[in-house]
């Protein structure tokens, strides 16, 4: 899940109101209606219209403490989400700004709503590969206040994960995981062989969707075989045209080979959706609760001692039939 896009509607424009950046509505209700996307493109437009209004340190904690009181509601216990620091940089803002609020949040997460926070800060693929290893070095400054992989998001079609390889490994010298987007869509450089790059390149330890790894076998196989987690998230795959219907989604697939994977929302607000929304669908798909909990907590990139914590709760709690 990303944190930008995870912002209330009420919140966002509080937010950009302080801020002095003007949104494409100026009311809840206008806001929402903007959000009816139908592309991966028109949801990439609205990401960067709307996540301009967070400019401060207390902008990226407060996201952050919102959220989880919200993730809370629907019982989840560990949020590993998505961070996007360049951006706010681009525009303005100091890398510590961003990450100091971010890193804030996720303590503020734990003593407020008893979440567990940690922080997978995002490349964006679209941006020269200086800035990805810039981003990689800051990353690593933040590993004691809870970052704990680097992501890779942006145009999978249009850019190979190749072009990362050094911030990806300035990451694993500085002890953070790899947790990149990749097989989301087909077509360009997506597809099985962005899944490849980021297996073989990135030496990703976990990776967003995955989804088109099932176009081969032989990679759905290594990915079982090795134990590597997909964040799958149906209703965005639906929202972005990933998938044309819930029927075509290839989780099942994934599941009948064995794959690991855990379900997420993605971009809550901006597509519409929640995380219960998304897990829902997953089980329609053949997941359990059960199995997509400790699918993820398998995936999870925390310190041991959070996941054995994290796998008490999962071993006590009453999972009734799922
Ligand atoms: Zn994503």
């Amino acid at each position: 899940m990303h944190f930008e896009a995870t912002v209330r509607a009420e919140l966002l424009l509080e937010l950009g109101k302080r801020n002095g950046v003007e949104l494409p509505a100026a009311t809840v209700e206008g806001l929402h209606r903007y959000y009816e996307v139908g592309s991966f493109e028109q949801f990439i437009s609205r990401w960067i219209a709307t996540s301009r209004a967070l400019c401060r340190a207390d902008d990226f904690r407060r996201v952050v403490v919102d959220y989880a009181r919200r993730a809370k509601a629907q019982g989840c216990v560990y949020i590993e989400g998505i961070c996007s620091p360049t951006e706010p940089v681009l525009r303005g803002s100091s890398w510590e700004e961003v990450f100091e609020g971010y890193c804030d949040g996720a303590a503020e997460a734990r003593e407020r709503h008893g979440v567990e926070v940690r922080l997978t800060p995002d490349v964006t693929r679209d941006f020269p590969a200086a800035l990805g290893i810039r981003l990689a070095r800051r990353a690593v400054r933040y590993r004691e206040r809870g970052v704990v992989a680097l992501s890779l998001g942006g145009s999978e079609k249009k850019h190979a994960p190749q072009k990362f390889r050094k911030a990806f490994a300035i990451a694993r010298e500085g002890g953070l995981g790899s947790a990149p987007h990749a097989g989301e869509f087909a077509g360009g450089k997506a597809g099985a062989a962005s899944v490849r790059g980021a297996l073989d390149v990135l030496h990703a330890d976990r990776i967003r969707h995955g989804i088109r790894a099932v176009d081969d076998p032989a990679l759905l196989a290594e990915l079982a075989e090795r134990g590597v987690v997909c964040d799958v998230t149906p209703v965005s795959n639906l929202r972005t045209g990933a998938v044309a219907s819930l029927d075509e989604h290839p989780l099942p697939a994934m599941l009948a080979a064995g794959v690991k994977c855990s379900i997420g929302s993605d971009d809550p607000v901006i597509m519409r959706t929640d995380l219960a929304e998304n897990c829902a669908a997953a089980v329609k798909l053949g997941h359990t609760p059960k199995a997509m909990y400790f699918d993820a907590l398998h995936g999870a990139l925390c310190d041991d001692s959070t996941k054995a914590r994290l796998r008490r709760i999962g071993e006590e709690f009453d999972w009734g039939s799922g």
